[in-house]
């Protein structure tokens, strides 16, 4: 009974071993199928060495330069002039409808100035600049601030590998 037992023991042991091996001979026949896929109809694919298997190549912007950004073209030091006030800081009273007076009365609402300060821009008569946050400088749309561009490989037209002649 004891020789018995320590048969089936043995043997359930070799069973794993055996299907672990298999299991492992399994991987490595199918990582070696897959370097076999790339021959295909007397060509050898190889990856090609330009753009190593990736299919493009980084290209210094052309619209930057590789600076990341331009300078901003819509504003004057980050600022651009008020388009309620058209740059002038003040606008018409309201009250008043810029007289100064109502009816022969000061008027109140503007002191008789007959215009009150831009609310939008404070008085100030410009406002931040939208398009560059008044840093005065924009960051590159084409390449979005990289500096550089993803182009196709010429070398291997976007394939990342290269057909090779077997001999
Ligand atoms: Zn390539
Ligand atoms: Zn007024
Ligand atoms: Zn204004
Ligand atoms: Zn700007
Ligand atoms: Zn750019």
């Amino acid at each position: 009974m004891k020789h018995n037992s320590f048969d089936s023991v043995l043997s359930a042991l070799l069973t794993t071993v055996t299907v672990l091996l298999l299991y492992s001979c399994g991987n490595g026949s199918s990582s070696t199928l897959d370097n076999q896929s790339g021959e295909v109809e007397g060509y050898k694919m190889k990856e090609c060495v330009h753009c190593e298997g990736k299919g493009y190549v980084l290209k210094n912007c052309p619209e930057c330069g590789g600076r990341t950004w331009y300078f901003c073209t819509s504003c004057n030091n980050g600022r651009v002039e008020c388009f309620s006030c058209k740059g002038r800081g003040a606008i018409e009273c309201s009250y008043c409808r810029g007289r100064g007076d109502v009816d022969g009365a000061h008027c109140n609402s503007c002191d008789g100035k007959g215009f009150v300060r831009c609310d939008r821009c404070f008085g100030q008569g410009s406002i931040m600049c939208s398009e560059c946050g008044g840093e005065m400088r924009v960051e590159c749309r084409k390449c979005g601030g990289n500096g550089n561009l993803e182009v196709t490989c010429y070398k291997c037209g976007g394939e990342g590998k290269i057909k090779t002649a077997r001999y």
